[in-house]
């Protein structure tokens, strides 16, 4: 767990996996939630979609997506020109597969937040840790104190 990626970061969409695991934008949230003390699970199979972080207490999860894969709809989700509807065929799918597990998780009354790739990094740090707070709520450790 203590051996991070340092280097070799691709941006060539082609180069990463629909679901890869380990991803840096994916530890980057890791580190983030980990920081403000929350304990999770990684990839958990027996939910849909196998989640990216999954909080089973809270009954929560918090999926990373690339923006490639997902459609985000922002700059880096741009076509390669070559067999575009092949591409386009993939996203729509993966996009599609999202709508479909995000769905499912919240009927069984899962609270369900997605992160960007674009939306990580370090300018951003500030930005997003309170954003996973809000959607967390109370840490689980240090507010127990008063309680019991
Ligand atoms: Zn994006």
């Amino acid at each position: 767990m203590d051996r991070i990626l340092s280097s070799g970061q691709e941006h060539s969409p082609k180069r990463a996996a629909v679901k890869s695991k380990d991803t840096t934008p994916e530890l980057f949230v890791r580190r983030l939630v980990h920081s403000l003390g929350y304990r999770y699970r990684l990839h958990v199979r027996s939910l849909p979609g196998t989640p990216d972080l999954v909080f089973p207490r809270l009954r929560k999860v918090i999926n990373v997506n690339g923006c490639f894969w997902h459609m985000h709809g922002c700059a880096r989700c741009r076509v390669p020109s070559s067999r575009r509807d092949y591409w386009i065929g993939k996203m729509q799918r993966n996009a599609a597969r999202d709508k479909r597990t995000q769905r499912q998780l919240r009927r069984d009354g899962w609270g369900v937040m997605v992160i960007w790739e674009c939306q990580i990094g370090a300018s951003r740090e500030d930005q997003l840790r309170t954003r996973i707070a809000g959607f967390l709520g109370k840490s689980e450790q240090g507010t127990s104190s008063q309680e019991g």
